[in-house]
């Protein structure tokens, strides 16, 4: 183990798993953690799930998977600049997607309409449902008996309402404590990946322009500085110069932020972490320019007409799923009847829907739906 920083979560100051496990040989107990989400089931799942363009729409656009390890990618940087614990950063990384729903968050939003009246659904919430429960891989235990910061960093945001329900995982939703700072940076992580690979997925697809791009400065100032360096390049060339100065700066200015707060706190234990305002955080400044692409974003690719066409075909074969399986669950595989007939119809299959693929929820919307269809 390098030296980390006396507030850094540790194997020693951890509040360990659910169920006690003898300790890991050759590795430590986050890097156990790290192994056994890529090897779940879920995981292999967030290959074939949507980002922001369909799966089937195109072979380089990001996945949730590929996401997911872009997140890994960044938290694990940032948490080794910062003598904290990189391990636990990137096992929450690869499993904070887990819960997603196929098609991104149209699918999340019909998934949570169909189930309003049966305590409503929430990525973040399944992601830890996954780990906790429905990975079905161990002898000893139902989930990944994950340690209780991973499980901690999953759960990135709770209602208080909810945060009953969860025991100790939930407390600090009802106290305003915040998790560790391995968490925290996992939360910017996730933005920093998302608001630059979509620039560029956005950009892949046509959907977005250079011109439209040039008029936001996070963009336009780091496209300035790679056309001063390298003047002639090509358009990809240029985007990947442009892209990649944006990452930098970032996590650059992130880590200079985080630094300045850390040092006017001076916490000592992971203890004052959990009591200190959030200690993990942008500039103002960065903030801002953070603020504009992301509307930008909003605005110019998810609410593009043909991102939305998809979005309304999606919450449609969500909507119908649901419908078909709740009205007669002797549809569903016989697994989810019989989580169905021993306690809540409704939540079986939500757990059903929400495991599928995009391509899987559409063939099963075809298997259903279309006569003559196997
Ligand atoms: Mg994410």
């Amino acid at each position: 183990m390098p030296d980390l920083a006396s507030y850094a979560v540790t194997d020693g100051n951890s509040r360990g798993r659910s169920v006690a496990e003898p300790g890991p040989k050759a590795r430590s107990e986050f890097q156990r953690d790290r192994d056994r989400i890529v090897h779940s089931t879920a995981f292999r799942r967030l290959e074939y799930k949507t980002q922001v363009f369909v799966n089937h729409e195109g072979d380089l656009f990001r996945t949730r998977l590929t996401h997911s390890i872009e997140v890994a990618q960044v938290a694990r940087s940032i948490a080794r600049a910062m003598r904290l614990n990189d391990d636990l950063a990137e096992a929450i990384a690869l499993a904070h997607d887990l819960g997603h729903t196929p098609f991104g968050h149209a699918g999340q939003d019909a998934l949570n309409e169909c189930m309003l009246e049966h305590g409503g659904f929430e990525h973040n919430r399944q992601s830890l449902r996954i780990v906790d429960r429905l990975e079905e891989r161990y002898g000893a235990f139902d989930g990944l008996n994950l340690m209780f910061e991973t499980r901690e960093g999953i759960l990135k945001h709770c209602s208080p309402g909810r945060a009953k329900e969860l025991g100790d995982l939930g407390l600090r939703f009802i106290e305003g404590r915040r998790p560790s700072l391995e968490a925290q940076i996992c939360n910017l992580a996730d933005e920093i990946a998302y608001n630059n690979h979509d620039v560029d997925d956005g950009l892949r697809s046509g959907l977005l322009t250079l011109e439209q791009l040039d008029e936001i400065s996070l963009f336009a100032r780091h496209a300035k500085e790679a056309d001063r360096e390298f003047p002639n390049m090509s358009h990809r060339r240029r985007v990947h110069e442009t892209i990649r100065r944006m990452i930098g700066a970032q996590v650059t200015d992130l880590l200079a932020e985080s630094g300045q707060r850390i040092e006017a706190v001076a916490p000592k234990t992971l203890e004052d972490i959990h009591v200190a305002p959030a200690l993990i955080a942008f500039t103002g400044a960065m903030q801002k320019e953070n603020h504009t692409l992301k509307t930008f974003l909003r605005e110019n690719l998810y609410q593009h007409y043909e991102v939305l066409r998809m979005t309304a075909k999606a919450r449609r074969i969500i909507r119908d799923l649901f419908a078909a399986f709740t009205e007669n669950p002797r549809l569903l595989p016989p697994q989810y009847q019989e989580m169905a007939v021993s306690g809540n119809i409704a939540r079986a299959t939500a757990d059903y829907i929400a495991g599928m693929t995009d391509r899987y929820s559409m063939k099963e919307h075809r298997r259903l739906f279309s006569v003559g269809e196997l």
